[in-house]
């Protein structure tokens, strides 16, 4: 736990990005509020890691478990052509990864994916929506 950290304090400043959706085996998975990439999520380790490589092998094996999950129910959920998936960190270096779906006549389609376009919010009830579709396909227990 790092007090200066976003994902560690899980205070207002992560607020303003995206809204927790719930735990998965080791990792939160979060909406995304800016949302060009209709369905784009994040799944953020619970523990404060700055790189794969630190994790032991268990650990990094359950949060690729976690990546997958979201994104199968993403694809469910969403029906995007394709998934993208991130991994930076340089100014928030605690291990996330950014699930984000493509779609043929969508924004960016064949390059990557703009950071943050900081252009498509929608208001809380559609958040809410994709929320409890999002957890329908998740088989949560
Ligand atoms: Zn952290």
């Amino acid at each position: 736990m790092q007090r200066e950290c976003v994902f560690c304090s899980r205070d207002e400043r992560l607020d303003h990005l995206m809204i927790e959706i719930c735990e998965l085996s080791v990792s939160t998975l979060y909406l995304y509020k800016e949302q060009s990439y209709f369905g784009r999520c994040v799944v953020a380790l619970n523990d404060h890691q700055r790189e794969l490589f630190h994790l032991p092998e268990e650990t990094r094996a359950k949060l690729m478990e976690d990546i997958v999950r979201v994104a199968a129910a993403i694809e469910k959920a969403f029906l995007p052509d394709k998934i993208n998936y991130a991994m930076y960190g340089d100014t928030m270096p605690h291990i996330h990864f950014h699930v984000v779906p493509k779609y043929k006549d969508g924004e960016n389609w064949g390059n990557a994916f703009d950071f943050n376009p900081n252009r498509t919010y929608f208001q809380d009830e559609q958040y809410q929506a994709m929320i409890e579709k999002l957890i329908k396909y998740l088989e949560l227990p």
